[in-house]
């Protein structure tokens, strides 16, 4: 992709969910080499650009933000060297983003460049706050107007009494100078019953909005002590929040979640607690290595049964039969058991069907399953791939049967390091709830806090354990399980939350 000249994509990230990028904005981040991005933009979109540098120009608090003309020279510097540079911006690049600016440098200094939209944050906060911009018979037109008042070029002010007398209004950058806009709107003789929103974070979990009217939103405002980055909504269009209120009325809207899980499983948890309106941090405490080595000594064909305990023993058997020059005819004649539906699911991309799956997902019921399903495990060969960590029952109780049973350490558990920075966040961010997946996410997050930081999260935060054998990991670190679902698979996890938490929203009411 690298063309001689450099390429400049100015582009849209939408306003923070990171489902609203565009697919193009996606494959220009793909393709990228440099991406310069704003603090505005979702951190998460730049797991996409996964080739690029990322270089942070926005502002940070306290901190002041790199010089327009300092990056305006990174973008033509970049695109000189022979780069593809991705300028990804919040919302929309030519909406309030000096996005106009930065491609009139490109142009004069002949750089190719090209422009992707982005969903601008107010169209996409207000409907996620419940509000049409537009609605037939309410508003027939929208403005897009700057609430801010920049000292250094005089405090222009936008003369409102120049726009449209109806429809409605929408205000960027505008709660520092609310009480202003509010004025400004009297003046003009908008009516003091004008429903108004102020809506702050739009299309974040982390979403709130404060509803009121011209008379009482400044009020509303501090009542819910809304801060920037936020939007003010003015006309008679914000009384349809009343109806339309979808998003913060999801069931677990505003629960702060962390999930500890291994980096390369994270995302199926996080995505099921985030659809319901949860906020996720995701913390990864372990990551799974396959093991590389001559074991299995025997061929997969040999065995009667294979016992599959997780995606990971699933991926180790691939992995291995990859590297042997096998694929699935090996398996003919064996009959699988799969412990979990993710498991399963595994062995299904694969077009293999369990045979047997266990009602329930842990060792004891998996024996018996195994137990009923073979008749005799006399002299059966049953191959249990396995992690350095997994607890000794199941080999055991199948061996005081009469099978002959290879254990097969086919995966480790490793524990990745957790940045310092990383872990003050968590703390800082007071999770409400914090789940575990197994035995190991519990040792390994609570080997990565210290004492204080571990009491610290333990007093705001229950703590959700997949099954039993998670929930004795939390109690011998002198934890508390409060939510633990009878089924110990994913789905169940995240509906035992939503129950824990609908028991717990209902009786503070
Ligand atoms: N180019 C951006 C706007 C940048 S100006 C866009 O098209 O959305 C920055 C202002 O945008 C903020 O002060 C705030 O008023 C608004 N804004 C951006 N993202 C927002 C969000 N998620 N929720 C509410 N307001 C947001």
């Amino acid at each position: 992709m690298d063309s001689p000249s450099g390429i400049v994509y100015l582009v849209g990230a939408g306003p923070g969910d990171p489902g609203l990028l565009t697919l193009r904005g996606k494959e220009c981040l793909e393709q990228a080499d440099v991406v310069l991005y704003d603090a505005l933009v979702n951190p998460r979109l730049l797991t996409y650009a996964s080739r690029a540098s990322c270089e942070f120009v926005g502002k940070r608090a306290g901190k002041t933000r790199t010089p327009q003309e300092e990056i305006n020279q990174r973008l033509v510097d970049y695109a000189q060297a022979g780069k593809v540079v991705v300028r990804l911006k919040g919302g929309d690049p030519f909406v309030f983003g000096r996005g106009g600016e930065e491609a009139e440098v490109l142009a004069e200094q002949d750089i190719p460049f090209e422009v992707v939209p982005g969903i601008t944050a107010g169209i996409a906060a207000p409907a996620y706050a419940g509000i049409p911009v537009t609605h037939r018979g309410v508003a027939t037109s929208l403005s897009i107007i700057t609430g801010h008042r920049d000292p250094t070029l005089g405090e222009t002010t936008v003369d409102l009494s120049a726009l449209a007398q109806e429809g409605t209004l929408v205000f960027y950058m505008g709660v520092g100078n609310l009480t202003r806009v509010v004025d400004e709107l009297r003046r003009i003789g908008r009516d003091r019953a004008t429903p108004m929103a102020v809506i702050e974070r739009g299309t974040w979990p982390e979403q709130r909005t404060a509803l009121g009217t011209l008379d009482t939103i400044v009020a509303r405002c501090q009542q819910v002590g809304i801060e920037p980055p936020a939007l003010i909504v003015a006309g008679e269009v914000a009384r349809l929040r009343e109806r339309l209120n979808w998003f913060e009325s999801r069931p677990l809207y505003g629960l702060r979640v962390a999930v500890t899980r291994s980096q390369a499983h994270v995302s199926g948890l996080t995505a099921q607690l985030e659809a319901l309106g949860a906020s996720v941090f995701e913390f990864p405490t372990i990551d799974i290595g396959l093991v590389d080595s001559d074991e299995p000594a025997s061929a997969f064909s040999d065995f009667d049964w294979i016992v599959l305990t997780s995606i990971n023993g699933a991926d180790a058997l691939f992995a291995r039969m990859d590297r042997l020059g096998q694929d699935a005819r090996m398996l003919a004649g064996v009959r699988l058991c799969a412990i979990g539906s993710a498991t399963a699911a595994r062995l299904e991309q694969r077009f293999l069907h369990v045979d047997l799956m266990p009602e329930r997902y842990d060792a004891e019921h998996t024996l018996s399953a195994i137990v009923e399903a073979a008749e005799s495990l006399d002299g059966k060969r049953i191959l249990l791939p396995r992690s350095d960590l997994a607890p000794g029952f199941l080999p055991d109780e199948l061996r005081k049967r009469g099978a002959e049973v290879t254990e097969w350490i086919a995966y480790r558990t490793i524990p990745p390091e957790a940045s310092p920075e990383m872990i003050a966040a968590l703390v800082a961010w007071q999770p409400q709830v914090v789940t575990f997946t197994s035995g190991s996410t519990v040792r390994n997050f609570c080997a990565a806090l210290s004492e204080t930081e571990l009491a610290d999260i333990a007093a705001h935060a229950d703590f959700a354990a997949i099954g039993p054998v998670t929930a004795k990991a939390v109690a011998d670190a002198g934890l508390n399980t409060s939510i633990q679902p009878e089924q110990h698979d994913i789905p169940s996890l995240v509906a035992a939350i939503r129950d824990w938490h609908m028991a717990r929203t209902n009786g503070s009411d």
